[in-house]
């Protein structure tokens, strides 16, 4: 297994949107493991192919303490969507900022597993956000898209003096 480098914006390949997965084989597999470890070891809840530009619509979440509940969505579909939430979310892609972004309570997602069988997975929450998310990536969408632009020019900033911050040091 490895860890893939992954891509931060303002990376013009965060804005590419993926295709299905129509293969589901070994190297499938390995991607799968490799965005688990590259996942754990930035110490994210989720990650889609997208952010270690692989254009496939693979994501993986793990919302859980324990680090133990790995999901793995292939192909995902919104069937359902309802109610609201406002939650702050981060990005492996946005290094050290957060920001409120609001979206759908509880999902149904229709997807594939790592053998291509199909699943149905409700979520509600953390979880059902972190979904939202990463599905939206994989449509080239990141989350400080959802801000006002005042709001995503300050973030956006305060990310960049960040960063010059960390490479001096
Ligand atoms: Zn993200």
């Amino acid at each position: 297994m490895s860890v893939l480098p992954i891509l931060e914006f303002p990376d013009p390949r965060l804005r590419t949107k993926a295709a299905p997965v129509t293969v589901f084989d070994d190297a499938l597999k390995q991607f799968v493991a490799d965005m688990f470890e590259t996942m754990y070891d930035a110490n994210g809840v989720g990650l889609a192919a997208t952010q270690v530009n692989v254009h496939q619509r693979v994501l993986v979440a793990d919302m859980s303490e324990e680090r133990n509940q790995p999901l793995a969505l292939i192909n995902a579909q919104i069937l359902e969507k309802d109610g609201a939430q406002v939650y702050q979310e981060g990005c492996l892609s946005f290094p050290g900022i957060y920001a409120d972004v609001t979206r759908a309570l509880h999902v149904k997602v229709k997807a594939q597993d790592v053998d291509g069988n199909q699943i149905v997975v409700e979520a509600e929450g953390p979880l059902a956000v972190c979904i939202q998310h990463e599905m939206d990536h994989l449509d080239g969408k990141v989350f400080v898209d959802y801000l006002s632009p005042l709001k995503r020019s300050m973030l956006l900033k305060r990310m960049d003096k960040q960063r010059k911050q960390a490479a001096e040091a």
